[in-house]
């Protein structure tokens, strides 16, 4: 067996500060409330609740008014900060600043009177937040390819924004439905670089394997997305939530097996697939991936 993991691995930088800045105020400012799930990841919001940290749908209203409120990493709406701002004795946003760009470049089209087509997963909190940003020039929500073929367009003209977890190919498939529906683009783009990068290497290491484990919560956007683009490549793509899933997937030393992580996923989680999987062919070579250091 040969065993090739993926160089970008762990939490990536917005999941890192909203770990950090977490850790900080359980450290600095007393009762410490989250309103949503801070990053997608349930075995580091348990190692979190076990430092202190409280979600606020099980406290007081009481207990709130007392506590600094965390807001999560995908955005919050404008009504929901200010209520939270209303409750809480403080409130810090932990919004990822890869986001606010998304979110800014919807409400700078808003602005021009551009018609907004945001594409995202209709019922990620982030893709809420960037249709808000777009407000009345909001033209239409493309999730999937189905979508796509079902819309009509009423304007020449659109400006187009993405929820920072899409893929390269499915932004290159929006932009060419646009150029034959003869509908001229404005594009901001706003497809978080750190994703891009780990999909590329997904898509490379994917190239080479017999099986592809990418790791993470499958309520990861980005996860399921990662999984998404290696599946193109190894049809033996599973996305493992859980290192003990590994047992079941029937690995065998004559497997050449890929290993990536989304980017709510810690180390710790990789590592411990990693000795999942040796388990299975203890003579199994690790390598790093082939990609040039970027
Ligand atoms: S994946 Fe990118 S946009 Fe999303 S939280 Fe991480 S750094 Fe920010």
């Amino acid at each position: 067996m040969r065993i090739i993991v993926a160089r970008e691995s762990g939490f990536c930088s917005g999941v890192q500060h909203a770990i950090m800045a977490t850790e900080r105020a359980l450290q600095t400012r007393g009762a410490v409330v989250a309103t949503d799930t801070l990053l997608h990841n349930t075995e580091e919001m348990l190692r979190l609740c076990s430092m202190g940290l409280k979600m606020a749908s099980t406290i007081s209203s009481e207990s709130i008014a007392r506590a600094t409120v965390l807001l999560p990493a995908h955005g919050s709406m404008v009504a929901e900060h200010a209520d939270w701002e209303r409750r809480a004795r403080e409130v810090w946003d932990l919004t990822c600043p890869i986001v606010n760009r998304a979110h800014g470049a919807a409400k700078r089209f808003a602005e021009r009177g551009v018609p907004v087509v945001v594409v995202g997963d209709k019922e990620h909190r982030e893709t809420r937040y960037l249709m808000e940003a777009a407000g009345s020039q909001l033209m239409a929500v493309v999730e999937s390819e189905r979508d796509l073929d079902a819309l009509t367009i009423g304007s020449s003209r659109v400006g187009v924004v993405y929820q920072t977890t899409q893929s390269r190919e499915f932004r290159l498939r929006i932009l060419e439905w646009f150029r034959k529906a003869g509908v001229e683009v404005s594009e901001e783009m706003t497809l978080c670089p750190e994703v891009l990068r780990r999909q590329d290497e997904a898509m490379a290491i994917a190239k080479q394997c017999s099986v592809m484990l990418v790791l993470g919560d499958r309520s990861s956007a980005n996860t399921k997305r990662l999984a998404a683009v290696a599946a193109e490549e190894c049809h033996r793509t599973y996305l493992v939530s859980d290192p003990s899933e590994v047992l079941e997937l029937g690995l065998t030393c004559s497997d050449i097996v890929g290993i990536v992580g989304g980017t709510s996923c810690p180390e710790t989680v990789i590592e411990e697939v990693l000795k999942r999987v040796r388990n299975i062919c203890s003579d199994a070579s690790i390598e790093g991936n082939l990609l040039p250091d970027s």
